[in-house]
């Protein structure tokens, strides 16, 4: 049977949240935690009884990670790359570079977020009875991860590419040369027919990314 996918664009970047479902176990997982999405997902996981198998955290910028405390105070163990460990433990030190671009924040909105396993480069994942294989894609950010299912033929890509475009390299520890090498070594060395559900935007595939991504040329 295959696999459920709701995606939900929250947040004032547009970031996407995808509660991924086996309809057969009622095992779920969800990839990143935008502003509001606990508040979305968590009454929708309890209406149908879902057994969370993790919270996957793309990266650590505060637009994928602002409600991740509320799901690790739920007990759903939260996944995420050691790079971005400072944006986990203390986001506040991040909170004056989004507090000038969104006023409105406060520093309640940057709470820490505890992480339950940190996950490698190359590590298989069990979750929903699937493999999960980890491919660490730093560039945008130096703990960005992507999760590649290749039984259902997809992979969860955070920012690194995007539909046509790729993530922005300006933010601290981002790096074009070191984003361009993630994703000619990890993102289109996945199978062409793999789909990618970016952390902003619409699905894509690699085939499609390799033949027209006006950014980053395969090599
Ligand atoms: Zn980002
Ligand atoms: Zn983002």
């Amino acid at each position: 049977m295959s696999l459920r996918i709701e995606s939900s664009t929250l947040g004032p970047f547009g970031t996407n949240t995808y509660l991924v479902t086996d309809e057969a176990t009622k095992h779920c997982i969800i990839v990143d935690a935008p502003p509001e999405s606990a508040e979305l997902l968590l009454p929708q996981i309890r209406e149908n009884a879902l057994v969370v198998e993790a919270l996957l955290l793309t990266h650590g910028h505060w637009d994928h990670i602002a409600d991740a405390g509320a799901f690790a105070s739920g007990n759903i163990p939260v996944f995420a790359h050691q790079d971005d460990a400072a944006c986990y433990s203390t986001p506040e030190k991040f909170a004056p570079f989004y507090m000038s671009v969104l006023p409105y924040l406060s520093q309640n909105d940057f709470q820490p977020v505890k992480i339950a396993r940190w996950i490698k480069d190359g590590e298989k994942i069990a979750l929903l009875g699937r493999e999960f294989e980890a491919r660490h894609v730093p560039g945008h950010a130096p703990g960005s991860l992507l999760f590649y299912c290749a039984t259902e033929k997809l992979a969860f890509s955070g920012d690194a590419i995007f539909q046509n475009s790729i993530g922005r390299t300006d933010l601290p520890g981002g790096s074009w040369d070191t984003l361009v090498h993630s994703i000619r070594t990890k993102i289109y060395t996945l199978p062409d027919d793999t789909i990618l559900l970016p952390g902003h935007g619409g699905t894509t595939r690699v085939a499609e990314e390799k033949d027209h991504n006006p950014y980053v040329r395969p090599e």
